[in-house]
């Protein structure tokens, strides 16, 4: 037992609710177990229950063993003065909470929510539920992977809410941050977000008609640009560069933070910055046309670049291949940008517009994109859930990385669907 348990047990009326009595051998009833309290204070608030004939309505305290009361310096705390229930599962010290009444859960536990419990805590697999989650209803495991994308989309979009505050509510300077964040993908989306954040949106705007010029401005401030290049387009970005510099006093980032190492070369940050600025170069009104559009099919177009002609023959600079190639930004990376940045942005703007019929679109968005397939959606797949689109890919790596991997089985609907199963 531990208090987690404890009080899940208690949450969710997971012990023998008949013929329960108070350690002074009063009848008990519970009417209601209370609403579990997270912040500061007693576990359980606004409970209500009948103890011999009389309705009690308060709150309530849970403890492994009576003298944890003592322990924990209740009996200091005016926080914990008139609770009309101390709920334990061993009554080791009686009457430590004064005449609160106290229940002994320790008898009323049935053992199927140990062994089932137990189990979890002590698989060993990656996935500690395996392919009991298969046991769970599937109307149930639907409405939980809504939440839990609701719960991604609520943690990723608090990020966002700041960066639009920092931005005056500029929400085409918030699109291309995350937009260049995104193109960094998971190595390099910090190098990418500083690199955008050095360089405001309206100087590369103003060079649009150029794509050489806005190249220079992301590379030079990527800060690759600093070496003695042999091949005549680096030298011409330098040179475009230089004066860009002065013109709008900039300050690079330093080169050091982009990482090579043990990446595919299509995925090389010169390739990103490359494909990043040919969408600078070709968008004139993205923000607009992101968000007035919800139809996958019309949004892939707007992402669908690739590098200028140089890099056909290189993955950097200087470094000539020997079969040409063009570098366009693959379809799984376009739908990775509508995943991660395009459906967010139109779900968080019709948010703060409060408008619910343009979230569903963006949820919808989501739903339209095939799934991910990574290890963690690799991992479910093998035990049996097959994400069916983004949203559900999204929705499980949420719980894995959440829950799953920390094994927070107790707070996970599917782990209370197991926990409290019969067989
Ligand atoms: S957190 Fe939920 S889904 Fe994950 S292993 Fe536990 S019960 Fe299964």
């Amino acid at each position: 037992m531990n208090e987690a348990l404890l009080q899940f047990i208690w949450q969710y009326n997971l012990y023998q609710l008949t013929g329960l009595h108070t350690a002074d051998g009063e009848p008990l009833t519970v009417i209601h177990g209370g609403r579990l309290n997270k912040d500061a204070g007693p576990d359980f608030l606004e409970a209500k229950i009948k103890v011999g004939n009389t309705i009690l309505v308060g709150n309530i305290e849970l403890h492994i063993k009576s003298s944890d009361w003592l322990r924990h310096g209740h009996q200091h705390d005016k926080a914990y003065q008139n609770l009309i229930l101390h709920v334990v599962y061993e009554n080791d010290v009686p009457n430590v909470a004064g005449n609160t009444p106290v229940l002994s859960l320790h008898d009323h536990i049935p053992a199927h929510i140990f062994d089932h419990y137990v189990n979890l805590m002590q698989a060993p697999q990656k996935l500690p539920c395996a392919r009991q989650h298969e046991t769970v209803r599937q109307i149930t495991k639907e409405g939980w992977l809504s939440r839990l994308l609701a719960e991604r989309w609520e943690q990723k979009l608090g990020d966002w809410n700041v960066l639009l505050e920092n931005s005056a509510e500029d929400w085409r300077n918030l699109l291309y941050w995350r937009m260049a964040a995104n193109f960094g993908f998971k190595t390099n989306a910090t190098p990418f977000l500083m690199l955008a954040q050095s360089l405001p949106l309206n100087i590369p705007a103003k060079h649009r008609e150029s794509l050489l010029q806005v190249e220079a401005l992301f590379f030079g401030q990527a800060g690759m640009l600093e070496d003695d290049f042999k091949d005549d387009y680096p030298r011409e970005l330098q040179k475009e560069y230089d004066y860009l510099r002065k013109k709008y006093k900039l300050k690079p980032v330093t080169a050091h933070l982009w990482k090579f190492l043990r990446m595919r070369p299509a995925n090389f940050p010169t390739i990103r910055i490359a494909q990043f600025a040919a969408l600078v170069h070709k968008s004139v009104h993205l923000f607009s046309q992101v968000i007035e559009t919800h139809s996958i099919k019309e949004i892939e177009p707007l992402l669908e670049v690739t590098a200028s002609e140089y890099w056909n023959t290189h993955f950097q600079f200087d470094v000539a291949q020997k079969q040409a190639t063009p570098k366009s930004l693959g379809k799984s990376s376009v739908q990775n940008v509508v995943i991660n940045t395009i459906a967010p942005i139109q779900f968080l703007y019709a948010a703060r517009q409060d408008t619910h019929a343009l979230q569903e679109k963006a949820l919808q968005l989501l739903e339209a994109v095939p799934a991910e397939k990574n290890n963690i959606t690799a991992l479910w797949e093998d035990n049996g859930w097959k994400a069916i689109n983004a949203a559900q890919s999204q929705a499980l790596l949420q719980l894995y990385n959440n829950y799953c991997s920390a094994k927070r089985c107790l707070d996970c609907t599917i782990g209370l669907n197991i926990i409290r199963a019969k067989e």
